[in-house]
Parts: structure tokens; sequence; C-alpha cells
């Protein structure tokens, strides 16, 4: 992933001095090991900002949206996928948007990380499927597919879905056994037993909204948690308003979700909050065959009707 850097300055520096944006959305540097942060570069001289590895894990499009100006947006799979259903759903103009696609071979998982090397982790460096921790003054060599995201480790889509520019060739996709593996084994559990997986797994939610924050899907103006006429969800951590406020935030993304992972690497709490959204892409793409942002010419399946559309779920 560090190997595609020089290209990816090389693209938003040209596309800066031909004024053919005003910005450049991408990242640079943390402040602490293993982190990267958003940034917009509106000048070619700042270029030498950016950086580009397997710590760029939130979801681009989350600040491309509702802007005015003509932005290029550095998107790996996923990013070009939100950008897609951004563009369907009206938030941002195509014409607006120059979009420096980045094939992508996964995230690393920081959390899975820290449990390997308990410690002060003050350094990470990689070179392929090599990663070194530095951890308590140590060195820790590690390989990148027993940390990736888990979201990652079932990505089909790793290259982006739509680009003006490539900045290298496309990487090899996934074969994936079972990407839904994970939600099939809590759609086996009894309806007792799944209540008491989903309890335990939302009992230590803080309600900090840095899911939704992350999310390039939550762009409502005002979100429904935040709502005071009428109030639909009580604000405090009773376990029924945590509940409804995940429950109705997925149902919200159904469709929509393009299983970046950008909602889970943003939790403090290392909460698994992808498993709500992805049992709707799931049913999704069981039900409709549909995958989001995909394709900006094919309308989601939740906007749309056809007579011979399966109607189980209302019968
Ligand atoms: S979900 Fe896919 S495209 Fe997105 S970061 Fe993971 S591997 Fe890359
Ligand atoms: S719900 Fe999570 S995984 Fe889905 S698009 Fe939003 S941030 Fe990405
Ligand atoms: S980021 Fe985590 S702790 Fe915060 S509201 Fe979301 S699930 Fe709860």
């Amino acid at each position: 992933m560090t190997a595609y850097i020089d290209k990816i300055k090389e693209a938003a520096r040209r596309v800066l001095s031909e004024k053919k944006v005003d910005a450049v959305i991408g990242f640079k540097s943390g402040s602490v090991a293993m982190m990267t942060e958003p940034c917009l570069i509106s000048s070619a001289e700042d270029v030498d900002k950016l950086v580009w590895d397997s710590n760029c894990r939130l979801n681009l499009a989350n600040y491309a949206k509702g802007r005015k100006d003509k932005v290029a947006v550095i998107a790996k799979g996923c990013d070009s996928r939100n950008l897609v259903t951004h563009i369907i759903e009206n938030q941002i103009k195509r014409e607006n948007l120059y979009i420096i696609g980045v094939p992508c071979t996964g995230m690393v998982d920081k959390s899975v990380i820290k449990t390997m090397c308990p410690g002060d982790i003050t350094a990470m460096t990689e070179n392929g499927d090599d990663i070194k921790i530095v951890c308590d003054g140590s060195e820790k060599a590690l390989k990148k597919p027993e940390v990736l995201q888990s979201n990652c480790k079932t990505c089909m889509h790793r290259n982006p879905a739509l680009f003006d520019e490539m900045i290298a060739e496309p990487v090899k996709e996934q074969e994936v056994a079972d990407r839904f593996a994970d939600i099939k084994k809590i759609e086996a559990m009894s309806g007792d037993d799944r209540w008491k997986f989903f309890e335990d797994m939302l009992s230590s939610c803080t309600r900090c909204y840095a899911c939704k924050n992350a999310c390039p899907l939550c762009y409502c103006p005002t979100c429904f948690v935040d709502e005071s006429r009428p109030q639909w969800v009580g604000k405090g951590l009773d376990p029924i308003d945590v509940r409804t406020y995940h429950f109705l935030r997925a149902f919200h993304c159904a469709g929509r979700c393009t299983d970046c992972g950008a909602c889970e690497a943003a939790c403090p709490m290392d909460i698994k909050v992808r498993l709500f959204t992805k049992k709707l892409e799931k049913d999704c793409f069981e039900s409709f065959g549909w995958e989001a942002g995909m394709s900006i010419d094919e309308r989601p399946p939740l906007d749309t009707y056809k007579v011979n559309d399966q109607e189980s779920f209302i019968r």
C-alpha cells in the first residue's frame, strides 16, 4: 500500500496545478501510531502532506458530500462505492467530483494489533504483507492478512467501482468462500441467544456517535436521535434507547452500506456495529441481487418498484 504514495501525490499535484479541482481529499499522518487523519489539500505545495498506508481506514466519501466546490477524492474500493451512492442520492454532482482510484489490499485492524502487542505502540511500518510494530521499544513482526479488518477479509470489491484515473493496476479481487458466514452464525441462534448476544454486544456502547459520524451514509440534517419534536429515542444509556439507535441507524443504511468498516474502526469501545448493517446487506443481496455503489446508472432496490419483486417480508 505504501508503494502507491508517490503516484497519489503526483496525481494530486497535477489535478491541483491544472485547476481541474479546487481541493483534494486524502489522508495525512495522525498524531499517534496506526492512525491517519482525513485532510483537505487545496494547494499543490501541500501535496507532500499526503500519506497512504494500511491505516487509511476511514471512508473519504464522508468528507466529499454536500460540498459546493469541485473535489478530487483518493478512493479505495469502498470509498468509491459510497461516492457512487452519494451521486445517486444527489449529495454529490458527478461533474463536481474527480476520483483518484486506488486499488486496495485491505486495512489493518488496530484493535487486533493492540491485542497481539499489548503495551505502548509507538510506530508501525509495512512492506507488502510484512508489518513491523514497535511496542514498548521492541520490534514485533506481523503478517498483514492476520491483522486485516474483518470487513476487508471478505471484501469482494477492492478496486474502485468508479474512477477518473487509477494510480496503479487493479489488484486481484478476493475469492471468499462465504462472506456472510458471521451473519449466518447469528441467524442460526435461538431468539433468546440472539437477544443475549446483541444485549452483551451493546452493553458497552456510550452513545458517543463516532459510528454515525464516521459513516458517509449518515447525512440527515437532523439525525432521528437528535429530534425533539417528537423525541423518537431517549438520549441516555437505557438499553432500549441504545438498541433503538442501533437498529434504526442500521435500517437507514439498508441497501446503501458498502461494508467499508469506518463505523467499526471509529468505535472507541470496539463494538462490532457492522453486524447490523451486514445483515441488511445480506438481505438486500439475497432478495434483490443488490450490492450498493456499483453503478451510477442503477437505482437502489428500496427506491424502486418492480412487479416481480419478492414481497415475502410483508406477507
Ligand atoms: S473494504 Fe475493501 S476496499 Fe475497503 S478498505 Fe477493506 S479491502 Fe479495501
Ligand atoms: S454503516 Fe459502517 S460499514 Fe456501512 S457505509 Fe457506513 S461506515 Fe461503512
Ligand atoms: S461508536 Fe461505538 S460507543 Fe459510540 S455510539 Fe457507536 S457503537 Fe456506541
